[in-house]
């Protein structure tokens, strides 16, 4: 049994294409039979367009002719160099026939300003006639012999001259007359077929899928083979999705819906032909000869791990069509339905909602000039006129999704529509066209954000959560470290983390569809491009506005103010906002309150437990005893595991000096310990405490007595460790002291309870729970309403790499769950 095979545009576009076009039909010969459909190289068939509508415009046309004549002796001259037994000048007088057709043609387009259809099929056909005069010459230089079919003959076609339809039956006569000789390749151009005038006729734009399939049919063959640019049917078209994956196989219902619905990947009246003679469709990749694509048959098996499709079409109008008389609505819809399928207006939406008035039409631009007639006809001039309105809207898309009986429909609308309105897009309209398809009509403007978001719920059964993480210091490290740790449970509690987007101070790695975390340190390396900190953080704010995620989240692991400075517009651009820097939480009071009206208006998580005492759940409780209607009476704390550790050591008798450098060995402290020492850190925590807890204040108003002096600011760190010796002494006498009256000194933030915040050394004895207190811990505790005379005391390690990434990760459940 033969084989047909039909080469697009693309798989044709230059010299080295077609020749390994050829390669795959000597090869497929060997084995099989086989019938060749050619289609024009890419792009020729829109030059041949162009110049008919530049003759008719009186431009200059020439100068495409010219472009065109260039493209085939290019072509002709690089294959006749890599085969020598290919005449060029014969390929040459071919092309210079044509060339010398098109300047007749055009010469008098020109001059009468207009073109018949014929003529206009006579010259776009002529990509068709030329692919398959070269692939001729190729074929016979090699000697096999060939069979050349003409469609103007052979393929009986009618109705509209550039957009026929085949008359199967009288095609199927024709050729089966023919007396193939059986050791041919038969070759056939594509996109043309003849009308009983024996006129040359065309099958519309990208009809050549229709001539393999009419072949198909005429030949009874015993598959189908599309040779194109991609791997099968996708799940999306790859211009726009770059992950789609590949469907195994599609039923001919299925890939009718979808390409009817626009998918361009295959002519949507080719299916028909195939479908009556049950012939199996293969799309195959001409750049990845050995794929084996996407079957296209009857029935499917059910194991297949892709089985849906995205597409849309674009220059949608929409005609809301208002009837003020209900009676007469179905007449008119009927009227509609009627005018539009005599003028095979293939592509339409009627919408009509039980119980309204209005009828939704919705309809492609070109199809527009018909529709307008039928209101003039059959609306405007009858006596419904005063009882009609109709208001248009352009620019509209339509995206639908294909897929065997789909489940759970009205989840998945819900889920569409959720993720759609986060990214502040407006579905204007939902079709349930069958149980195989649902379409969303929309703003054009909206499309591949739609798409995308569409794409990525169809794709992954989880909800995802996209992540960029800023800084990858200590804890983003860690926090990545630990977020591959616990990827198994993750996926069996049905999240996915997606982490697109990494950043540290200068580069940026960013995947759409997310970065492998266990490589992320190698592709973080082979980022060469470095970005001054200002533009780096525009590079960001470009990606963040692509819009297109389900969960966006940041994760600020930075200490930057430039960074924070960022975050209102982060929640703007719907992402939830999760932080482990305090420097958003510590500016000014306006913007403490600004980011939480919007993060409630836009129903974001702004987040920031680590801000406090890592990952003890400090902010957490402080919202509990807010939220219940409990009051503040005193809060105490220790907020700071240096200051806690190096007061510790100075208990057990440790000179001030070698506790400082104790700690500072031990990476309790800051790099420079003059920053925990001069309490700024610790007022940083204690102001967001009282922020909590609702006190407008701004970190001025938060006192701290100073344990060190001024003139040791300005010096530098090997001086000032040798400086801080002279206070040894100081903190000696004053422990002592302390001991004697069984007091310990600790370096504590408080607030009372009218928001009066102070961080100073304290002489506290047994009873405070903070005098246990030492080696780096924090403690907080809360006299309240309704925890006292015992307070809510909370206490464990307030810093570090592992509880504050931690603590990031518990946040980070918490905007997902
Ligand atoms: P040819 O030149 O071979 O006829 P076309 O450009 O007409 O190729 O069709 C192939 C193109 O169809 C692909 O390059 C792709 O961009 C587009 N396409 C649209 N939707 C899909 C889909 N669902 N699967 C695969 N390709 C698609
Ligand atoms: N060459 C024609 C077109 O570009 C037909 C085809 O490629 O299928 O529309
Ligand atoms: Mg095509």
């Amino acid at each position: 049994m033969i084989k047909i095979l039909k080469f697009g545009g693309t798989s044709l576009a230059n010299s080295k294409r077609i020749l390994s076009v050829s390669k795959i039909i000597e090869k497929k010969y060997k084995t099989n039979q086989i019938a060749v459909v050619l289609s024009a190289p890419a792009k020729i068939t829109n030059y041949l367009e162009k110049l008919i509508n530049f003759s008719i415009k009186q431009k200059n046309y020439k100068k495409i002719i010219l472009k065109i004549q260039n493209k085939f002796i290019k072509i002709s001259t690089k294959i006749s160099k890599k085969n020598k037994k290919i005449s060029l000048e014969k390929l040459l007088n071919i092309i210079e026939k044509e060339m010398f057709f098109l300047r007749k043609k055009t010469k008098k387009i020109y001059f009468l300003k207009k073109c018949s259809k014929i003529t206009y099929a006579k010259i776009i056909s002529k990509g068709e006639i030329l692919s398959t005069y070269i692939i001729n010459h190729i074929l016979l230089s090699k000697n096999f012999n060939t069979y050349l079919i003409n469609p103007v003959k052979k393929i009986i076609a009618q109705g509209n001259i550039l957009e026929s339809y085949v008359n199967l039956k009288s095609s199927i006569e024709k050729i089966q007359k023919i007396n193939i000789p059986s050791k041919s390749i038969i070759l056939m151009p594509g996109f043309i077929a003849g009308n009983k005038e024996k006129k040359l006729v065309l099958l519309g734009r990208n009809g050549s899928d229709y001539s393999a399939a009419i072949l198909s049919a005429c030949l009874k063959s015993k598959s189908c083979e599309i040779w194109t640019d991609v791997n099968g049917i996708l799940t999306c078209d790859p211009k726009i999705i770059s992950n789609a994956k590949v469907l195994n196989e599609i039923t001919y219902k299925n890939i009718l819906e979808l390409s009817c619905l626009g998918a361009k990947v295959l002519h949507p009246k080719s299916i028909y032909p195939l479908k009556k003679f049950n012939i199996p469709c293969y799309i195959k990749n001409t750049f990845n000869k050995n794929f084996l694509g996407t079957k296209i048959y009857k029935t499917i098996k059910k194991k297949n791990k892709y089985n849906f499709s995205i597409t849309y079409i674009d220059n949608i109008y929409m005609f809301n069509i208002k009837i003020l008389n209900e009676n007469i609505k179905y007449k008119i819809q009927k009227k509609i339905l009627k005018y539009i399928k005599k003028k095979y207006i293939s592509i339409i939406y009627l919408s009509n909602l039980i119980n309204s008035k209005l009828i939704y039409l919705y309809i492609e631009k070109k199809y527009i000039k018909y529709i307008k007639k039928i209101f003039k006809k059959n609306i405007e001039k009858s006596i419904y006129k005063s009882k009609i309105l109709i208001k248009k809207k352009k620019k509209l898309s339509i995206i639908s999704i294909v897929q065997p009986k789909i489940k759970k429909i009205k989840n998945l609308i819900k889920k569409i529509k959720n993720s759609l309105n986060h990214s502040n897009i407006k579905i204007l309209n939902i079709q349930k066209k069958s149980k195989n398809c649902i379409s969303f009509i929309l703003k054009s403007k909206n499309k591949i954000v739609a798409i995308k978001l569409i794409h990525k719920i169809m794709l992954y059964k989880n909800q995802i959560n996209e992540i960029f993480l800023l800084g990858i210091g200590g804890i983003g490290k860690t926090l990545l470290k630990q977020i591959n740790k616990e990827k198994n449970n993750l996926k069996q509690k049905k999240i996915n983390i997606k982490i697109c987007l990494i950043s540290n101070s200068n580069k940026l790695l960013f995947k759409e569809n997310g970065i492998k975390i266990n490589l992320w340190k190698k592709k973080f390396k082979k980022v060469i491009k470095k970005y001054k900190k200002i533009k780096l953080i525009k590079k960001i704010n470009k990606k963040i506005k692509k819009n297109f995620y389900i969960n966006p989240i940041i994760i600020d692991c930075t200490s930057s103010k430039k960074v924070s400075n960022q975050y209102i517009q982060y929640i703007n651009n719907n992402f939830h906002v999760i932080t482990a820097n305090k420097k958003f939480n510590t500016g000014s009071i306006k913007n403490y309150k600004k980011i939480r009206n919007i993060s409630s208006k836009k129903n974001k998580k702004f987040m920031y437990e680590t801000n406090v005492g890592a990952g003890l759940p400090i902010i957490q409780t402080i919202k509990n005893i807010v939220h219940t209607g409990d009051k503040l009476i005193l809060f105490k704390g220790i907020l700071s595991g240096s200051l806690s550790y190096i007061f510790g050591k100075l208990d057990n008798g440790m000179l001030f000096s070698k506790a400082v450098k104790k700690a500072k060995k031990k990476g309790f402290t800051e790099p420079d310990p003059r920053e925990d020492l001069s309490g700024l850190d610790v007022a940083r925590k204690l102001l967001i405490i009282a922020r909590e807890f609702g006190f407008n204040l701004e970190l001025k108003d938060i006192k701290i007595e100073k344990i060190l002096p001024k003139s040791l600011k300005n010096i530098s760190l090997e001086n000032f460790l040798i400086k801080i010796k002279k206070f040894d002494k100081y903190f000696l006498k004053k422990i002592l002291l302390c001991k004697q009256n069984k007091k310990r000194i600790r370096f504590i933030g408080t607030i009372n309870k009218y928001g009066k915040c102070k961080i100073k050394m304290s002489k506290i004895n047994k009873k405070n729970p903070l005098y246990k207190i030492k080696n780096g811990e924090n403690a907080f505790t809360f006299y309240t309403k309704y925890y006292q005379p015992i307070p809510l005391l909370i206490r464990g390690y307030g810093a570090g790499k592992k509880v504050t990434a931690s603590g990031v990760f518990s946040d980070l459940l918490k905007s997902i769950l």
